[in-house]
């Protein structure tokens, strides 16, 4: 017995963004497609054409690219668009008018309004029998069976049972003769051999049409999978208005496409203990569809940060200081473009990857190495400058003028000037930071000191006893 080889698919609409739960769907079905040596076809659904552009193609490879699905893999197949193949959905639609599957409908929206206020949900069977010719105008209904039940077998949810009778019949094809979605996905699904429809859980009430349509145009239907539904913190589909939906602004706010991946992943599935940060290999091995579960899941940032942090972390000396880089550069950043100093910042580097849970945040860290002035947070400002702040602040400048430059040093001095001040070393600490940095929290104090340099440090000291005391 030959064994079909698995072929998913993984067929977004473009729309100019790509979708966190898309990328969710894609990583699955490109797991179950490698997991057996099988194909991932990407199948771009761009009929809807008053909105596509055709940039919209290259966001999506670049995203997919950015997941780790590689269109140069040999597991990747296509793009294909599904513009490219409306003869094929016209025929298909052909096809079953001809052979007494579907039938044409006149029926306007007011008259359908009219009789569905009346008694039946769904369509009313109106136009069943009447033998309409094609034309202009008029819509190619389904003949759904009358009795029976459509069985969806879904490798999350089971075996649903849809009764026939409950299912109403369906347009296919416009009054323009243009083939609806629910047609065209089928179709195209069948042409290209897909045997795993893995897709997100809002096209569930369409799978027992498709699958009758899969039925009537003389194929077994695929195995299906409805992935959970991902919610928000108030346990609300996740949606453009209220929450960040775009990959893309994610990886742009610093999040590592590999602390993504894996925290896709888990949404919805999970590897059967309590490990949760795992490379993408890993997860490719022990994923299966079958253990997806069917609630819904929480999509929480503050978890993916936490992630994200984890990530940042495992990263080389060398690989934080790259990833570093679009952060540090370019007209987002407050200092001047010839102030940056690489090995100032690999300096510091080590110190601040162990803090940071984005990497976006790094700009705010190593800013005051940068910058001829620190930029004053208010807050931190008055927190820190107690009464007292100034005298502290002289006497540090006066033993850090004459101090060896060393943070082991620096810390002592400080931690002596502090106790004549009868303070406790965080304490003495607080307005030195935020003379220097601008903050109250940042980097540790004395290695920065020591990376900042005796000359500014004591004239940043002196510019916030000036700012403290007035001219
Ligand atoms: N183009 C559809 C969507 O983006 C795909 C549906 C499917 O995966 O079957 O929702």
């Amino acid at each position: 017995m030959s064994v079909v080889p698995v072929r998913t698919r993984f067929a977004p609409s473009p729309t100019g963004m790509f979708h966190v739960g898309g990328a969710r769907s894609a990583l699955y079905n490109w797991a179950v497609a490698r997991q057996s040596a099988g194909k991932f076809v990407l199948r771009v659904e761009d009929t809807d054409t008053a909105r596509n552009r055709p940039e919209w193609m290259e966001g999506i490879i670049q995203a997919l690219a950015a997941i780790g699905i590689d269109s140069s893999d040999p597991a990747f197949e296509g793009p294909y668009l599904q513009s490219q193949s409306a003869d094929r959905h016209r025929q298909a639609a052909l096809q079953l008018y001809t052979s007494g599957r579907a039938y044409f409908c006149d029926c306007t929206r007011e008259q359908l309004t009219e009789r569905r206020e009346s008694e039946h949900l769904g369509y009313d069977g109106f136009c069943r029998e009447r033998g309409l010719e094609p034309a202009r105008g008029r819509a190619l209904r389904f003949r759904t069976p009358d009795d029976g039940e459509t069985l969806v077998v879904d490798l999350i949810r089971g075996k649903p049972a849809f009764p026939n009778s409950a299912i109403e019949d369906f347009v296919i094809a416009r009054g323009d003769g243009s083939p609806v979605f629910l047609l065209a996905n089928v179709v195209d699904d069948l042409d290209q051999g897909i045997t795993h429809v893995i897709r997100g859980e809002e096209h569930l009430s369409n799978t027992p049409k498709q699958q009758l349509l899969w039925e009537a145009l003389g194929s077994a239907p695929p195995m299906w999978a409805h992935l959970p539904v991902l919610v928000n913190d108030k346990r609300q589909k996740l949606s453009k208005r209220r929450d960040k939906l775009a990959l893309e602004d994610y990886l742009a706010e610093g999040f590592l496409p590999d602390a993504l991946v894996n925290y896709l992943m888990l949404l919805g599935w999970g590897p059967g203990d309590d490990r949760e940060i795992m490379p993408y290999p890993e997860m490719e091995r022990l994923f299966r569809i079958e253990d997806v579960n069917t609630s819904p899941a929480f999509f929480d940032v503050k978890k993916l940060s936490a992630f994200n942090g984890e990530y940042i972390r495992a990263l080389s000396e060398e690989a934080f200081v790259a990833a570093c880089a679009p952060w540090l550069a370019g007209p987002h950043v407050p200092w001047r473009s010839d102030a940056f100093d690489p090995d100032v910042f690999a300096a510091v580097a080590p110190l601040a990857q162990t803090r940071l849970a984005l990497l976006s945040e790094i700009t705010g860290y190593v800013d005051f190495l940068f910058l001829d002035e620190p930029v004053f947070d208010e807050a931190s400002w008055t927190k820190a400058m107690k009464p007292g702040a100034a005298q502290l602040l002289r006497d540090a400048r006066t033993a850090y003028a004459a101090a060896a430059w060393r943070a082991e040093t620096l810390k002592n001095v400080l931690i002596e000037v502090g106790e004549r001040h009868g303070l406790k070393p965080g304490k003495a600490q607080a307005p030195v930071r935020v003379a220097v940095s601008g903050r109250t929290v940042g980097l540790p104090l004395f290695e920065s000191l020591e990376v900042l340099g005796r000359d500014r440090t004591v004239q940043r000291l002196d510019a916030a006893l000036a700012r403290l005391t007035g001219p």
